[in-house]
């Protein structure tokens, strides 16, 4: 094991009564999804990546949504057979013993409230969800294997997959509640697991906490912008460390 999880921080966590958790694609790793941008990413391959990207986006939606909804599909069908890891259930046990914890994450796979996760911020949106166009309603996963275009809600209008896409903006509730649960009130702890670490809104919970006195945790086995700024680094990978951070806790 190239990590250790030293006192210093199991007695920081013991005594906390707050913890915030940051994730990204590198908690889903060892569930079988492809990451985003890392080694052997789904954006790797430029030119596949350069379509894929543009077919995931609000023009394209606008123009042309049967594009979007089959490149929703590939992404769907790599994630379906997916299931919550080790990763995910410590998080689930972690969220337990805190009286505030907040969960961010900037994945679309739902495995965090698959897991049993409650106080998850799903910033770009969960790809087992969808929402209607026009009334707005929030429906389940659609049924893919029928899926050769854009599907319609009940009321007539077409739907969308209920997640960020390129060029949209985040959905402004739910960066209230980042801003509110985590920037504005830093829990006394925050570890960012997984996370390259690309987008400010994602780094910011961590230089709250540090600007607050609080203790910052980074869980890569890559080395990412926050590497340097947090008080431990743990590299490896997350569905190895989590449950090894809720043995230390619990021991
Ligand atoms: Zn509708």
């Amino acid at each position: 094991m190239v990590f250790e999880i030293s006192d210093s921080l199991t007695e920081a966590l013991r005594s906390a009564g707050s913890l915030g958790v940051v994730t990204g694609a590198g908690i889903s790793a060892a569930s079988g999804i492809p990451t985003y941008r890392g080694q052997g990413g789904i954006y790797d391959d430029p030119e596949e990546g350069d379509r894929t990207v543009e077919a995931l986006s609000a023009p394209t939606l606008r123009d042309d949504p049967d594009r979007t909804w089959r490149a929703i599909k590939d992404l769907a069908l790599a994630a379906r057979s997916a299931t919550p890891n080790a990763g995910h259930h410590a998080l689930v046990a972690l969220e337990q013993r805190f009286d505030r914890f907040v969960l961010l994450t900037q994945n679309v796979d739902g495995l965090h409230e698959a897991a049993g996760s409650q106080n998850v911020i799903d910033i770009h949106g969960n790809l087992r969800r969808t929402t209607c166009q026009a009334c707005a309603a929030i429906g389940a996963e659609p049924d893919w294997d029928g899926i050769d275009g854009a599907p319609r809600c009940s009321c007539g209008g077409l739907l969308r997959p209920d997640v960020v896409l390129f060029e949209e903006m985040l959905p402004p509730d739910k960066v209230a509640r980042l801003y509110a649960e985590l920037v504005g009130a830093p829990p006394e702890v925050v570890i960012a697991v997984g996370t390259t670490a690309m987008f400010p809104y994602i780094c910011e919970p961590v230089h709250a906490a540090r600007l607050a006195g609080g203790t910052t945790v980074e869980i890569n086995p890559e080395q990412t912008p926050l590497s340097d700024v947090v008080s431990y680094r743990l590299a490896g990978a997350a569905d190895a460390i989590l449950p090894a951070l809720v043995d230390a806790l619990w021991t």
